[in-house]
């Protein structure tokens, strides 16, 4: 019996790497013209780290973690996120004690048992960042200017940037209690998960995608008219500074992110060719998590853009050419030495070159130079390299020319040589 992957872990083939490359490129650049620095996180954690970062009552930790006990019983999870992880290790390394302000960036894979489906996987790919140690709202909007920018570079089919306010430990409170009241009084219209959501989590209320939940809580009361001062005022000034940088923004007042840790600015990116899950990233503020961890009160702000949902939104793919510039095929044994020698210092000049095997005759190493697309073939004989005239098949044209190489040839003098071939001066 073949032995496949897991199911909702996927194999990310050498094209759709290119794509996952072609994105980091743009993301690393980007974040360096915004000082932001790698951090490379483990990918398993302490169980409680996410229990206490999360939240108890947030889908991820209650159903979706892969957890396991270690053979000396610690309860270990692969991160379903990498928020946590940023955070404990700024706490553990005291970053906050080396510069005021921590600007970091992650790329790496996530885990959540969700249930797969297009733009849903149980292993997926993540790039997010984390600004650590400032409070005003300067630094929600260079974050979501950040996103915006990063997704235009990666040219994401027609981005949309939804944002929220979500309150504080001042107003917060008060307005759930108005929530969980709203929902209690239409209990029986509610589905299952929200009945337990309005004790456990009654913001969840406000994005259940159940259409009687969605009917029954229409009218609902809304953060966003329920803020205090302080937090009304963070969130004119952050959206007002996007507006000014003409960063197409929508007010969502029923947005509430997945996650239990945000406050006060909450913001989800969306694209089109995505289908349901039509998120490609997310993110907020989060004034509490580095003391809960046991850091100082340093307040944080940050997101993360899924990878498999950017490529699937994006116009267009980055370039995947992966074809030898030239394939040399030897004729015999000895002549394969020669070959590879030569291979050997085109590459390091930095060609793409292919070598055929000498057990192989040349029909059959023309039929492969043919499959991968080499543009040409150099036939590469002992008489051939003696006489210093090896000869070039055009694969293209389907023709043969007889050319002075030296041996071995470095690459410009190849290539200037394939490109008047190609430019038919040559002849
Ligand atoms: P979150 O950490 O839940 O805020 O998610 C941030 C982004 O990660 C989402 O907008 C998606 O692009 C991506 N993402 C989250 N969960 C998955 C998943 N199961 N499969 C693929 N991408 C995901």
């Amino acid at each position: 019996m073949k032995i496949t992957s897991v199911k909702g872990f996927h194999d990310i083939l050498p094209e759709q790497s290119a794509q996952w490359s072609g994105i980091e490129a743009k993301a690393r650049a980007i974040f360096a013209s915004y000082g932001f620095g790698e951090i490379r996180l483990p990918i398993l954690e302490r169980t409680e780290l996410f229990r206490r970062g999360i939240g108890e009552a947030t889908d991820i930790v209650e159903k979706e973690m892969y957890t396991f006990a270690d053979r000396d019983d610690t309860s270990l999870t692969l991160r379903p996120e990498g928020t946590a992880s940023v955070v404990r290790a700024y706490v553990q390394h005291s970053l906050h004690q080396q510069a005021g302000f921590s600007k970091l960036f992650y790329v790496g894979p996530m885990f959540r048992r969700e249930r797969p489906q297009k733009g849903r996987t149980r292993q997926f790919w993540q790039i997010g960042v984390e600004a650590i140690g400032r409070d005003d709202p300067g630094i929600d909007a260079e974050v979501i200017l950040l996103m915006h920018d990063l997704l235009a570079a990666i040219g994401v089919r027609a981005p949309r940037i939804g944002i929220n306010s979500l309150g504080c430990a001042a107003c917060r409170p008060a307005y759930i209690e108005t929530l969980a009241a709203y929902g209690r009084a239409r209990v029986a219209a509610l589905c299952e998960n929200c009945t337990t959501r309005l004790e456990r989590n009654p913001l969840r209320l406000l994005d259940c995608k159940v259409e009687t939940c969605g009917v029954a809580m229409a009218d609902a009361p809304l953060m966003l008219d329920c803020l205090c001062a302080e937090c009304s005022a963070h969130f004119g000034r952050v959206r007002a500074a996007l507006e000014r940088e003409s960063v197409p923004i929508e007010l969502q007042p029923r947005m509430v992110r997945g996650l239990d840790y945000y406050c006060r600015t909450a913001f989800e990116a969306t694209a089109e060719g995505l289908g349901a899950q039509n998120a490609v990233g997310g993110g907020g503020r989060y004034d509490k998590l580095v003391k809960t961890f046991g850091g100082p009160d340093a307040p944080g702000v940050g997101f993360a853009l899924g990878v498999e949902r950017l490529v699937l939104s994006m116009r267009e793919p980055f370039d995947a050419t992966l074809c030898p510039e030239v394939f040399l095929a030897p004729l015999g044994a000895a002549s394969e030495l020669d070959a590879i020698r030569m291979a050997h210092r085109l590459r390091s000049d930095g060609m793409r070159v292919e070598v055929g095997s000498g057990d192989k005759s040349l029909k059959s190493q023309m039929r492969l130079a043919d499959k991968v697309g080499a543009p040409y073939v150099l036939i590469v004989g002992e008489e051939e390299l003696a006489a210093g005239a090896l000869t070039v098949r055009d694969m293209v044209a389907k023709r043969d020319h007889e050319r002075a190489v030296g041996y071995p040839c470095a690459a410009a003098e190849l290539r200037g040589m394939l490109e008047r071939l190609s430019a038919n001066e040559l002849e």
